[in-house]
């Protein structure tokens, strides 16, 4: 029982040489995608019929022909061999909120004792994992429990490098005998294609008649923190949860906001820089990078892409932030809260739907334009405010309600953010008071009774949790360890039903009065769905009390927050655009609740271990060696001392009994398996223990303490 780990880790990172990790200095364009079967990889490898085919696929979504299923295979397998690759797999996300991969051997033995190498187009298309233990929600009955992947064309494949090896990996969905989704891409991949199909339907209205294919973007910006290994090896709550459990705030924490923007360290940036090495040859185009608000929080952002290649790039994002991490002695800590009472870590989705070469949610310079502009953005204030609670689920989890509704965070409550100018423009559509005149850097907005918008209304707020930015939506409640394919899934099929709901009135509408039609539709939407604008600070519990006026739902904890994937509106909802089942919706169901109440089940039976066998023992130590004192002042025959040695003896033995109830407490808690009675009870230990962290010798310590994993690295 010594602060030993503590020292020994501090001394380790003293003793690291500088310079540890050389640049490599290849220039980004000469590496950028070599680790992707691209466009231009196929073009090398494939017959220009075979080539055309693919391409159709890839770039206009028109189904595979079967027939190409071998010569693609073959090209892909030789181009994976050349970049070293010896295994191959289909890669894919189920529901455990990771990626998943079973590598098979390319090599495969002759009559004669000799081996070939061999992938077929089978082995290209479908995979049959088994993979019975990943979470199904009751959909796989264990007799029928085999799995299926199936080559997705849209995400290209990739290689992936180990220390000594290379696999290719083939993005896949991943389904059950029955066909009903497993996993993260398939509802994505159903929700692009409704969103895409509400979006042709609109711009049908505004003239365009075909041959343009909607593209929806997204840009995910990546929070995140390093810590080095040693400390990280020290603390079982990391290890084991992913969070603190433990640890008292530093004096020096974020209050001087000397962090944010600030020079990044030389090993940090050695860090992002082999990151971003490793990214730019997957083709992932990481553009951003530097120091977030917290002490060692980090941020990562991407150029913006189509919407599906974006979330398999930011899964692998993820992976390659936590591997790399490892080669530094650092460790990247995913968790959307691992150290209590300073900022935790989010993922901002960028969201935006072009269409050709225009982005919808772009005020642009032209009347017509600027009337598509209104039009989506009015779609999506009606969703939004329709659709809340679903847009909460998809940012529940056991890790990000300690940060949501927490002060640094966008509440639980969804809201969405417009600005002045914006929130101004729809006021004026709404009280149908028109300016008509053009000046300035203002511009028309399609229909002569529309008023002008102004160009550049981005102002900023970081307390919103769904900001419009000027030329995209920003959602930033989603936790940092999320796959972004929950919340793009919502947004794609709540607007998508917004959309369609709008073309039902638009497609009504006389040539002649479209303009005057138009408006009227706006100002519908905008009166009743206005309330979820809130362009103030989203932090105060003014807010709070204000959305509650506003009838806006607010649902701080998971629990409470996947309540509504059960209510009816919503089943039938996800069901009408084939995104979810009414089964699949409910599976879901049952397996976010079942990983909270896991999650938090660790949670606390970590803690009441630690407390039990790391932090008690620490307690008495303390204890003894204030009575040794108080016993040799005593032989010692003097007062002085005494009575500040018999003061600090009861002090420690108030917060030792404390702990000893606090964890009886936990105990009872954990044996009546309620989420919210745990982690009520981990929060009482909590303070107890954090109490007694500034209490007690520094020497006897045993868990790096925050001002030691937050500075020293
Ligand atoms: P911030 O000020 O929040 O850092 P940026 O303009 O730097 O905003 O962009 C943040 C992210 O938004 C980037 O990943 C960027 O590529 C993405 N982004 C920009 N335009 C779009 C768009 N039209 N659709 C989706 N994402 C976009
Ligand atoms: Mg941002």
């Amino acid at each position: 029982m010594s602060n030993a780990p503590r020292m020994a880790a501090i001394s380790t990172i003293a003793s690291r040489p500088a310079g540890e990790y050389p640049p490599t200095n290849v220039p980004g364009t000469e590496i950028y995608g070599e680790d992707v079967f691209n466009v231009n990889s196929m073009r090398d490898a494939l017959p220009k019929s075979v080539y055309k085919k693919l391409i159709a696929t890839v770039q206009s979504g028109e189904p595979l022909d079967p027939a190409i299923a071998d010569d693609v295979a073959t090209a892909i397998r030789q181009w994976a061999i050349s970049r070293g690759a010896s295994h191959y797999t289909h890669w894919f996300q189920p529901l455990t909120g990771g990626t998943a991969e079973k590598h098979d051997a390319f090599l495969e033995p002759d009559r004669n004792g000799d081996a070939i190498l061999n992938f077929s187009g089978k082995n290209l298309i479908v995979g049959e994992p088994d993979a019975s233990s990943f979470p199904s929600g009751g959909l796989r009955a264990t007799f029928e429990a085999r799995g299926y992947t199936a080559w997705d064309p849209t995400s290209p494949a990739f290689i992936k490098r180990g220390l000594n090896g290379a696999t290719l990996c083939i993005p896949t969905a991943f389904c059950a005998y029955t066909g009903q989704a497993l996993d993260q891409k398939t509802p994505l991949l159903r929700s692009i294609q409704a969103l895409d199909k509400a979006v042709v339907r609109m711009m049908h209205v505004f003239g365009e008649n075909g041959g343009k294919k909607p593209v929806i973007t997204l840009g995910p910006e990546q929070e995140y923190f390093l810590i080095d290994k040693t400390f990280y090896l020290a603390r079982p709550d990391l290890v084991q949860t992913g969070r603190t459990l433990f640890g008292a705030p530093p004096p020096k924490h974020q209050q001087l906001e000397d962090h944010y923007f600030g020079a990044i360290r030389p090993r940090i940036l050695a860090f992002m820089s082999e990151v971003e090495e490793e990214l730019w040859k997957l083709g992932i185009p990481a553009k951003t990078r530097h120091n977030e608000v917290a002490p060692a929080q980090f941020e990562l952002a991407p150029m913006f892409e189509e919407l599906n290649l974006a979330v398999d790039h930011n899964m692998l994002v993820m992976e390659v932030l936590r591997q790399t991490a490892e080669r530094h002695s650092l460790v990247c800590l995913l968790h959307e809260k691992p150290f209590a009472g300073i900022n935790g870590s989010g993922k901002h989705n960028n969201w935006s739907i072009a269409y050709g070469d225009i982005n919808l949610l772009n005020p642009g310079t032209d009347p017509h334009q600027n009337a598509i502009f209104l039009t989506t953005l009015c779609a999506v204030i009606r969703a939004v405010d329709m659709h809340s609670d679903m847009l909460r689920v998809a940012t529940a989890g056991a890790g990000n309600d300690h940060r949501l509704g927490a002060n640094e965070a966008p509440p639980a409550v969804i809201s969405i953010f417009l600005g002045e100018q914006l929130t101004d423009v729809i006021e004026q559509i709404e009280k149908g008071e028109v300016k008509s005149s053009r000046h300035g850097d203002m511009m028309r907005i399609g229909v002569d009774t529309l008023p002008l918008l102004p160009r550049d209304a981005t102002d900023r707020n970081r307390t919103s949790p769904f900001a419009f930015t000027g030329n995209k939506f920003e959602f930033r409640a989603p936790g940092s360890s999320h796959s972004c394919a929950g919340p793009s899934v919502v947004l794609n099929t709540i607007v998508a039903e917004s959309i369609d709901a709008m073309c039902d009135e638009l497609e009504k509408f006389e040539a002649q009065d479209f303009n005057a039609q138009l408006q009227a539709l706006l100002r519908k939407v905008i009166s009743a769905h206005k309330r979820v604008i809130f362009n103030g600070d989203g932090y105060t519990a003014e807010w709070l009390k204000e959305a509650e006026r506003r009838k806006l739902p607010n649902l701080p904890t998971t629990l409470d927050a996947i309540k509504p994937m059960l209510d009816q509106k919503n089943i039938d909802l996800f069901n009408k655009y084939g995104v979810l089942s009414p089964d699949e919706m409910k599976s879901r169901y049952e397996i976010f609740l079942e990983e909270y109440e896991r999650k938090v089940r660790i949670e606390g039976e970590l803690a009441l271990t630690m407390a039990r066998t790391m932090i008690y023992p620490v307690a008495n130590r303390q204890i003894n060696r204030l009575a040794g004192t108080v016993a040799g002042i005593k032989a010692a025959g003097i007062k002085a001392g005494l009575e500040s040695s018999i003061l600090a003896m009861e002090k420690i033995g108030e917060l030792a009994d404390r702990m000893c109830a606090d964890s009886r407490a936990l105990e009872t808690a954990l044996a009546e398996s309620r989420p919210e009675k745990i982690l009520a009870a981990l929060r009482q230990l909590r303070e107890g223990v954090d109490h007694l962290e500034k209490l007690v010798d520094d020497e006897l310590w045993p868990l790096p303490k925050y001002r030691e994993m937050l500075f020293i690295y």
